[in-house]
């Protein structure tokens, strides 16, 4: 192949991985109580940047003891005491940027451009907007005095490992709530940059803990019965697994899971720019994105124009090292998450949809995808129905207004649409009609901490970000 994974060696050099890691309890690093470790790789050359602690029961039982003795402190603060530790982490996240976006590039696969222009800015922004809530929670209209929850089991997938970090901690933090954390098995490191971070800036031992592991790391977690709150983002299939085992305690709950959205695109919308978001709607992140624009619905009278400029952007993409700043898309995350996606994109075919990729040679080693393009898809079609969670878009067609609703409807997911029209009546109809929880016009893939995330349906309920956030860790 043409393609040779030669990190520049400056970029690389900006961080320094340890050959091991340890959990972060109680504010120590500390090997799992059963000495288990995994290795976490590369996805873009299958290299072992290092080896991770594999917490087990004990470890669990540790780390929620430590974050329950914290939570009294750490509660009893005045919030102005806790913001000023929020703001510390989120300047400290500024200083080490690029180290951590070097960082989450190699451990993830994606592009650099990404972790650096979108990843590291929105994680710093959101330790800053909800550093600004934590001595205003009387005044956020959930009452005088809102009261944090307690110890917060988190639970977070690999496709932003920071920034779900972010979400799901900054939050929980300037609530008053204490945190154990486990991040997903293919992304441990940031978390524990993390963790390092919060040590830096002093913040109180126990009230962040870090727990890396698998699934059942996971699943002990969120049903220790002294975790008070259980945020979780990743799969549908994991999320009602989840909402099962808090059935029936008194935990609360919030779930962010699968998305499959329609980008819909009418015949008034400026083409070049619809273009633009289509490519960054799916192929941002290599489409490993919760609200990726994974179905272009197109009216059919501008199909075979949209169709063609689509097809000559996607040819420009750059398949390749995630730490080159000219990649478009990176490593796919994981050898089973390549796996899903092939098998999926196979069924696309054998169904009976018409499959198109630009030529691009792929790396030999690690795990990847051309950016792909369905054609001629039905909504019966699996790729039509079913998250891919990666760079492949199904096309689908339609004449009316309600025609595109009730398609962009006609799926279990709820979680996000885009709107491409120049008609701002249109846009507020679409809005109103899309049974989606968050609905973008003329972008998108646009986040901001201030604006309220989360879905419908079978993608999940409750709301990240914006006052709404604080909801999820209060006792209103
Ligand atoms: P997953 O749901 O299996 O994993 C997400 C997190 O949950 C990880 O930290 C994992 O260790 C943990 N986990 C797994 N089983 C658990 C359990 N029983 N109890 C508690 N925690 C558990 O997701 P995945 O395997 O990484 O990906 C599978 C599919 O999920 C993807 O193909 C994609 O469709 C979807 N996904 C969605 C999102 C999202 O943001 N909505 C993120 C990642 C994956």
């Amino acid at each position: 192949s043409a393609f040779a994974y030669a990190p520049a060696p400056e970029s690389r050099a900006v961080v320094d991985i340890a050959p091991s890691y340890g959990l972060f309890i109680d504010g120590e690093f500390t090997e799992a109580a059963g000495g288990k470790v995994f290795k976490t790789v590369s996805p873009a050359n299958e290299e072992v940047l290092s080896e991770v602690a594999q917490a087990g029961s004990e470890d669990v039982e540790r780390a929620v003891k430590a974050a329950r003795k914290a939570f009294e402190k750490w509660s009893a603060l005045p919030g102005a005491e806790r913001a000023k530790y929020l703001f510390r982490i989120a300047r400290l996240i500024q200083e080490r940027s690029r180290e951590l976006a070097v960082l989450e590039s190699l451990d993830n696969g994606k592009p650099i451009r990404e972790s650096r222009d979108s990843d590291l800015p929105l994680v710093a922004a959101h330790f800053f907007y909800y550093a600004g809530w934590a001595d205003k929670l009387g005044h956020a209209g959930y009452g005088a005095d809102p009261k944090p929850l307690g110890v917060a089991g988190q639970v977070i997938p690999w496709n932003f490992p920071l920034l779900m970090l972010a979400w799901k901690i900054a939050p929980a933090l300037a609530c008053g709530n204490t945190v154990v954390l486990k991040p997903a098995e293919t992304t441990p490191l940031s978390a524990l940059f993390f963790a390092d971070i919060c040590r830096q800036a002093g913040l109180p031992k126990g009230v962040v803990n870090i727990l890396t592991g698998d699934g059942s790391t996971g699943a002990e977690l969120v049903a220790h019965p002294d975790v008070n709150k259980v945020a979780f983002t990743g799969s549908t299939e994991v999320g009602k697994a989840i909402a099962r085992t808090v059935a029936g305690t008194d935990k609360k709950l919030t779930l962010e899971l699968g998305g499959k959205a329609a980008n819909i695109v009418f015949d008034d919308a400026p083409i070049d720019q619809a273009v633009e978001g289509i490519v960054n709607g799916i192929f941002f992140n290599q489409g490993h994105v919760c609200c990726a624009g994974s179905r272009l619905l197109v009216q059919e009278s501008v199909q075979d124009e949209l169709l063609a400029a689509l097809k000559r952007r996607m040819s420009t993409l750059r398949v390749g090292d995630p730490l080159d700043k000219n990649t478009d898309i990176g490593a796919i995350n994981s050898a089973e998450q390549l796996a899903r996606i092939t098998e999926l994109a196979d069924a696309g075919e054998s169904e009976g949809a018409e499959r198109w990729a630009p030529s691009c040679e792929l790396p030999d080693a690690g795990y990847w995808f051309a950016p792909t393009l369905f054609t001629g898809v039905t909504q019966a079609h699996r790729i039509a129905q079913e998250e891919i969670f990666g760079p492949v878009l199904s096309v689908l067609t339609f004449r009316t207004p309600e025609e595109a609703v009730a398609k962009a409807n006609n799926t279990p997911y709820g979680l996000s649409a885009g709107v491409w029209t120049e008609k701002g009546s249109r846009i507020l109809w679409m809005a109103n009609k899309l049974r989606a929880g968050i609905v973008w016009s003329n972008t998108f893939n646009k986040f901001d901490p201030a604006s309220p995330f989360g879905g419908y349906k079978e993608s999940g309920f409750g709301r990240e970000g914006g006052r709404h956030g604080l909801e999820a860790y209060l006792d209103v």
